[in-house]
């Protein structure tokens, strides 16, 4: 994430600060010495805090590590002033173990809770059970408190969140993943609009996270639809195979005649039956614009990018078009078949998506 600031390395996963926390720190030292101005209130106010995302770092290696079990890997943990997130490389497939990641950070912060109970109550000190008075309570006690309240939000099922990943899982237990998803995201966007209306009255932070679980439910259900749609399809099923190509010796002005003929805005530049580079309607503009419409495609063209095997999975030939070209070669035994440009993936999408939910209900999801 930009704007974050690494402070360390657990278990080999980068832990980092976003650049708002420090707002944040600043915000509750301030507030701190408004309620009482000693140096002692400042360092107690801000050394809870940071014991409280000491809880959070806790909640998210949760994640992490359960995720790790299943050979998932976490390329960072972020704290936000809204709380953590831990960037898993992915979700699991299988529902039983993405509510087991889903559960175990929440029951780290029990965990956390719990040990805190006993501790101070071997102590001799057992811990205030009246939370209405936390402002007043030792430090221990409070954190406590704050743990549970962790424990309790992270469980309100709002997908994105830890409580909706796990409806989500227990849902596709029995419902098509992507069925599962669509019912967690309009439950966590409700929530979510509910979270809004209460935050704006009370709590700017509520609004925040409205906020933030809104727009996860969203491309949670996006990200779904299109790995759906696109399991079980090929770069060859997505692939142009009518198409035009240029010489690397042609005028401009044949691009601009074939463009203008078809429906093709990227053309392959083929010498004999070797790829030498791609016109893309930017770089033919560009071209044209610079040299006139007499100078040769070579002279305009793009580098050839890596071709695409015709067997790749379309999902990943979808990612490699995130490429500078928008054209990519779709090559079978050394011949190029076909080319695959971001709009055939998306006309593909489409047509799939007007035909209904893809088949694999149940247990057979389709990946
Ligand atoms: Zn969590």
């Amino acid at each position: 994430m930009r704007w974050s600031w690494q402070i360390g390395e657990i278990a080999g996963i980068r832990v980092q600060v976003h650049a708002t926390f420090a707002i944040l720190l600043g915000w509750l030292a301030i507030r701190a010495w408004r309620d009482e101005p000693t140096l002692l209130s400042v360092l107690d106010g801000v050394a809870f805090v940071l014991a409280i995302f000491a809880c959070i770092v806790l909640h998210e290696l949760g994640h992490a590590l359960t995720a790790r079990r299943f050979g998932i890997r976490t390329r960072d943990i972020t704290l936000l002033p809204i709380g953590g997130v831990a960037r898993l490389e992915r979700m699991p497939d299988d529902p039983t173990q993405e509510l087991l990641v889903s559960m175990a950070g929440p029951a780290v912060n029990a965990a956390i809770a719990a040990l805190l109970w006993f501790g101070l109550t071997s102590l001799g000190t057992p811990p205030s059970l009246s939370p209405e008075t936390l402002e007043n309570l030792p430090f221990l006690d409070r954190l406590l408190w704050v743990n549970v309240v962790l424990l309790v939000f992270n469980l309100v099922p709002a997908f994105p969140m830890d409580g909706g990943r796990a409806l989500r899982a227990m849902l596709a237990m029995r419902l098509s993943f992507v069925r599962a998803t669509r019912i967690a995201a309009a439950l966590g966007q409700t929530l979510a609009f509910a979270f809004g209306a209460i935050g704006l009255f009370s709590n700017p932070f509520l609004v925040l996270i409205a906020l933030f679980v809104w727009i996860g439910a969203a491309a949670e259900v996006s990200a779904v639809e299109t790995r759906s749609a696109l399991a079980g399809l090929q770069a060859s099923d997505a692939m142009l195979t009518d198409f035009e190509v240029l010489a690397p010796s042609d005028p401009l002005s044949r691009a601009v005649e074939l463009t203008l003929a078809g429906s093709q805005k990227d053309f392959p530049v083929l010498e004999g039956d070797v790829l030498r580079g791609v016109l893309t309607q930017d770089a033919l503009v560009r071209g044209l614009s610079a040299r006139g419409a007499g100078a040769p495609v070579e002279t305009v063209m793009l580098e050839a990018p890596q071709p695409l095997a015709a067997r790749v999975p379309a999902e990943e030939a979808l990612a490699s078009l995130n490429a500078p070209a928008r054209l990519l070669p779709v090559i079978d035994r050394g011949q190029l078949v076909g080319i695959l440009t971001a709009d055939n993936v998306l006309e593909l999408l489409r047509f799939r998506a007007a035909v209904e939910e893809p088949p694999g209900r149940g247990r057979s999801r389709a990946r």
